[in-house]
């Protein structure tokens, strides 16, 4: 009986390697196929296996915060350029430790109530906002490099954060008044009503009380005061190391198209 067993289960190992075997070493991934819905289950993203360990001194959120919400925009096409941003190649949310360890007392706080935080964009790779930069300049906005698209960004430092409110069963974000990253004045963070307002209102409180700057252009932004340097690691282990990237040719005219997919590579 022992022996059948055994047998049976080498045969199942055989099988498995085999199909292991005929995997292709990489697959070309569409940003649409990841395109989110809400409640996003981002955490369970399949390509966070592609997601590199953080640079000392950083941490990652969900792995500091697991009952935090991520819904990592730049990741995917669902973001104002329309593209996945460069340093995006996999959907991760790095911060700086003491910000981090901040972040969890908020977390702590609206989980008493029910609620989470739910993070939009933590650290961005230098090479992520220059990617903004140049979207702002082909796409001729560059009206928007005063006051929303900064050419160096808290972000870079691993000190800022992007996220919202949402309920901690559901991942359903409150209602803000408007979508996240709107680049106009409608982000002013006084500039809603009703309960979009009292919403903004409460995100502004709870991170106030944690330490973290409100920036008033953008309800959904808020830095941690500590000094820290600007770094360019990518999320994706594909992507070329720090101090190696360059930008793509031509990436500033008019009518460049940001590529729309990647090439993933687990880390190793
Ligand atoms: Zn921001």
């Amino acid at each position: 009986m022992f022996r059948a067993v055994l047998c049976l289960l080498s045969i199942r190992l055989l099988l498995s390697g085999l199909v292991w075997a005929q995997k292709p070493a990489t697959k070309h991934y569409s940003a649409d196929q990841w395109r989110f819905s809400e409640p996003s289950p981002d955490h369970l993203h399949p390509l966070r296996r592609f997601l590199r360990r953080p640079p000392k001194g950083f941490v990652d959120l969900k792995e500091r915060i697991p009952d935090i919400h991520l819904q990592i925009r730049y990741h995917t096409p669902h973001n104002f350029t329309g593209a996945p941003l460069l340093g995006y190649g996999a959907p991760g949310a790095w911060m700086r430790e003491k910000a981090a360890d901040a972040l969890a007392q908020v977390q702590d706080s609206l989980r008493k109530q029910g609620l989470s935080l739910l993070v939009y964009d933590a650290y961005r790779p230098i090479r992520g906002t220059l990617a903004m930069v140049a979207w702002a300049k082909r796409t001729q906005q560059t009206h928007l490099l005063k006051g929303y698209i900064a050419t160096r960004s808290g972000h870079n430092r691993g000190h800022t954060i992007d996220l919202t409110i949402c309920e901690a069963k559901t991942g359903k974000a409150l209602d803000m008044g408007n979508a996240y990253d709107t680049l106009n004045e409608t982000s002013h963070t006084r500039n809603a009503r009703g309960y979009a307002l009292q919403n903004r209102l409460l995100l502004l409180r709870v991170m106030r009380s944690a330490g973290f700057r409100p920036y008033n252009k953008e309800w959904w932004h808020f830095s941690f005061r500590m000094p820290a340097k600007a770094r360019d690691v990518p999320y994706g282990c594909y992507e070329p190391n720090e101090k190696r990237w360059r930008p793509p040719k031509g990436w500033e005219q008019p009518g460049f198209q940001m590529p729309n997919a990647w090439t993933p590579r687990p880390c190793r």
